[in-house]
């Protein structure tokens, strides 16, 4: 079987599908708060995107996650989720703000999705709505115990740290995920877009400095274990929940990176750091239906890796799109 190797010898295993740009937040480091979506001819149809995924594991990839935007706002993601189960991955992935796990969580688990990663970045109501612009906090929190009750296992909070806005609750986030057996995911801010909320210069908030934090309460013990992400994980002696840091800042990952991600545009991104990309929506578009057509665009797009991201904490936007474009 012919499998995705770059330039650098980094074997891709893993690939991030963006399912929608649109979502019901507005976070402050994500969005600005006035967006304009794309239209829908310019997106992948849920057809293209079960192809696109199928394509790739066709092509060696163990790990599919689907993300946004915001993934449970799309149409039809139950019955995307589906196909894409069955194709027999190690892993099968989903990252989601929360809000439609009420509703959308059985259906996912019985669909084959195996782990979701849910944002939350603050367990204070007030400032959970100021940091995502729109969102309640109550019903993250039910999204969350009903993935629980749905029989999802190890799901993983994502929480990006901002100076002066949420690092004061770095360490009430570590116990919430204790209470809730829930592993937990701090990150750096990336510099993606360019949001008019707040100066990343001053809110950069750095993984050592999270550690800190949270190391004055509980202390960490570095761990190997990898969920094929950029994430470093550490133990607590009495806990069954993994800490993990995502720090593209602080601790550069891109020699270890095995990750590609596809736009909801169907534009393949090599790196979320840099622009070079190829577009696979013309490839379906011109070819539809054609699978080996759409697999030789992708393993002749492994050239275009680029060695590293070049990201820097002065607060200049180093990539134009938004998060919500690439698919975080
Ligand atoms: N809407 C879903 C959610 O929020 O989980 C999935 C998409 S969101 C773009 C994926 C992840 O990217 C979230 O955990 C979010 O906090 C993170 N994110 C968004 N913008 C970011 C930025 N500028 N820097 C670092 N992380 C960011
Ligand atoms: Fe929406 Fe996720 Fe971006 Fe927040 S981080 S605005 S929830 S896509």
């Amino acid at each position: 079987m012919t499998t995705l190797i770059d330039d650098f010898n980094r074997r891709v295993r893993y690939v991030r599908i963006s399912v929608t740009d649109r979502c019901d937040f507005r976070c402050v480091y994500c969005m600005s708060e006035e967006m304009t979506f794309l239209p829908r001819a310019q997106i992948l149809t849920l057809e293209e995107l079960s192809m696109v995924a199928r394509a790739f594991v066709e092509l060696g990839v163990e790990k599919v996650r689907l993300t946004g935007g915001e993934p449970l706002v799309r149409r039809g993601i139950a019955q995307l989720v589906s196909e894409i189960g069955t194709l027999g991955l190690d892993d099968f992935a989903m990252t989601t703000n929360g809000v439609g796990l009420v509703k959308h969580a059985q259906a996912l688990r019985d669909g084959g999705l195996t782990r979701l990663n849910i944002s939350l970045d603050s367990l204070d109501a007030d400032k959970f709505r100021q940091l995502t612009r729109t969102g309640d906090l109550h019903k993250v929190i039910d999204g969350i115990r009903a993935a629980r009750d749905a029989g999802f296992e190890r799901i993983k909070l994502n929480a990006v740290v901002l100076k002066g806005r949420n690092d004061d609750e770095v360490v009430d986030l570590v116990e919430f995920a204790r209470r809730e057996h829930l592993d937990i995911s701090f990150i750096e801010e990336m510099p993606l877009g360019d949001v008019s909320d707040h100066s990343r210069a001053e809110t950069f908030c750095s993984s050592d400095e999270v550690q800190a934090l949270i190391e004055a309460r509980y202390p960490l013990v570095p761990t190997t274990e990898s969920t094929l992400g950029p994430s470093r994980y550490f133990r607590m002696a009495d806990s069954e929940s993994r800490i993990g840091f995502i720090s593209p800042h602080s601790h550069n990952f891109c020699s270890t990176c095995n990750r590609v991600r596809v736009t909801v545009e169907g534009r393949l991104l090599l790196c979320l750091g840099n622009e070079h990309s190829v577009d696979l929506r013309a490839v379906l578009r011109r070819h539809p239906g054609n699978m080996d057509a759409l697999k030789t665009a992708i393993v002749e797009a492994m050239p275009l890796k680029p060695e590293r991201h070049h990201f820097t904490t002065d607060g200049d936007v180093q990539v134009v799109r938004f998060m919500n474009m690439t698919g975080g």
